[in-house]
């Protein structure tokens, strides 16, 4: 079963709401000026706060009774309003070059993925923002189905500390070093809980991912990426941009209707003043769509004035069942790469990772929706 199967599974399945479900935020959620705030309404000093997050981070227990130099009625305090961990691992798989996937099934039973790669540089974990996504790319699995919600930050955090348990419990003493937010969902259309998630995961007193080792990629919410760049967050920005032009950019991308590659190219321009920060610009290879000597020349013309700061990722297509898209050959991949570089476009081809246990998301979850399949019920609530 393929990912866009999975996808329309979920929404002619939806997941079945457990009658017992736990409401409560979770913990990981809360940044620590936000956690410092919750105990100064409750009674407790905000001090407290940085206990907690030393007990989550640092030591990285799995319960509120291990806070040891907790009082017990913080303790229970926190028990009450918060839940530690709103992930349930439902299915766990481990490629040969150590690619590990997770799906977990969140508090009202919809399903999403985690993948950790290790390369050279560090453990990279790609975590998942959104069931489903509104902004409807033809070539992606993600896009076949609307949006069923939104994330919270404190699902997008377990997600990390789930696989930085998983590592701890290797005894390697090995850490998530990089994160990228380019699973399931369209991070900008998320701005408050991603944020909120670059914040805990960023700082120096939660697992103090580097700023420069955090990537967001967004398909080019050109508003967003404006006001991206005003934030007071350094973090690495992609842009998937995929074409050069706007006939096949929008063909490939609904949301090129709404922000052209014109007004796109603007708010990358804001951006890259602003910050003087790179800015990835990802393009997946289509065979016959994008892939051709003319798009590679188009797309050297549209990056030469932001050449400094421009970096450009080929990316191998993962083709998706019922879709015509195929994966470029790759001497047309390498003529490509080549047209670039002649025009002092920097430019790398992505390596795969994972494709044993095939990483592109969706994958995983559509095996275990067919084994679910008999369960089924009403969704009795829509978030959408
Ligand atoms: N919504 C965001 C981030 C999630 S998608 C975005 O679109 O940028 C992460 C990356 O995977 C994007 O660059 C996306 O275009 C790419 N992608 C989606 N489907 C793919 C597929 N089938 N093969 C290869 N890359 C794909
Ligand atoms: Fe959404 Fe990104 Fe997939 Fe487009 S590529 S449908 S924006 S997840």
């Amino acid at each position: 079963m393929k990912t866009d199967d999975i996808m329309r599974y979920q929404q002619q399945n939806p997941a079945v709401i457990p009658e017992n479900m736990d409401t409560r935020q979770s913990i990981y959620g809360l940044t620590r000026e936000g956690l410092e705030e919750w105990f100064a309404q409750h009674g407790e000093r905000p001090f407290r706060a940085h206990q907690v997050w030393d007990w989550l981070y640092r030591q990285r227990v799995q319960s509120f009774q291990e806070m040891t130099n907790l009082s017990e009625k913080a303790r229970e305090l926190l028990d009450e309003h918060f839940q530690f961990n709103p992930l349930e691992v439902v299915k766990f798989q481990k490629a040969e070059d150590g690619t590990v996937k997770y799906l977990f099934r969140m508090n009202d039973h919809l399903l999403i993925e985690t993948v950790l790669m290790y390369h050279e540089y560090g453990l990279s974990v790609c975590v998942t923002t959104q069931v489903g996504c509104n902004i409807g790319c033809t070539f992606c699995a993600s896009g076949l189905i609307r949006k069923q919600r939104d994330l919270t930050a404190g699902e997008i955090v377990a997600q990390i500390m789930q696989i930085q348990h998983y590592l701890d419990e290797q005894d390697k003493n090995e850490r998530v070093s990089h994160c990228v937010l380019m699973g399931i969902g369209e991070p900008f259309d998320n701005y408050d809980n991603i944020l909120d998630f670059i914040r805990i995961i960023n700082s120096d007193h939660g697992l103090a991912i580097g700023a420069r080792h955090i990537t967001v990629s967004t398909s080019g919410l050109a508003p967003k990426i404006r006001e991206f760049a005003d934030e007071d967050i350094q973090v690495n920005l992609a842009v998937s941009l995929h074409a050069p032009n706007n006939d096949v950019r929008t063909s490939m991308m609904r949301i090129n209707a709404k922000y052209p590659i014109e007004e796109l190219m603007d708010a990358i321009k804001y951006y890259m003043e602003t910050t003087n920060r790179r800015v990835t610009f990802e393009y997946i290879m289509i065979e016959g769509v994008n892939d051709q000597p003319e798009h590679a020349q188009q797309l050297s013309d549209l990056l030469a004035s932001k050449r400094r700061l421009s970096y450009v990722n080929l990316i191998p297509y993962n083709p998706v069942a019922g879709t015509n898209y195929q994966r470029s050959p790759a001497e047309n991949i390498q003529k490509f790469h080549q047209i670039l570089r002649d025009n002092k476009i920097t430019a790398t081809a992505r390596r795969e990772h994972g494709t044993e246990i095939d990483a592109a998301c969706g994958q995983l979850r559509s095996n275990e929706m067919k084994r679910q399949r008999h369960k089924r019920t009403i969704r009795p609530r829509s978030n959408v």
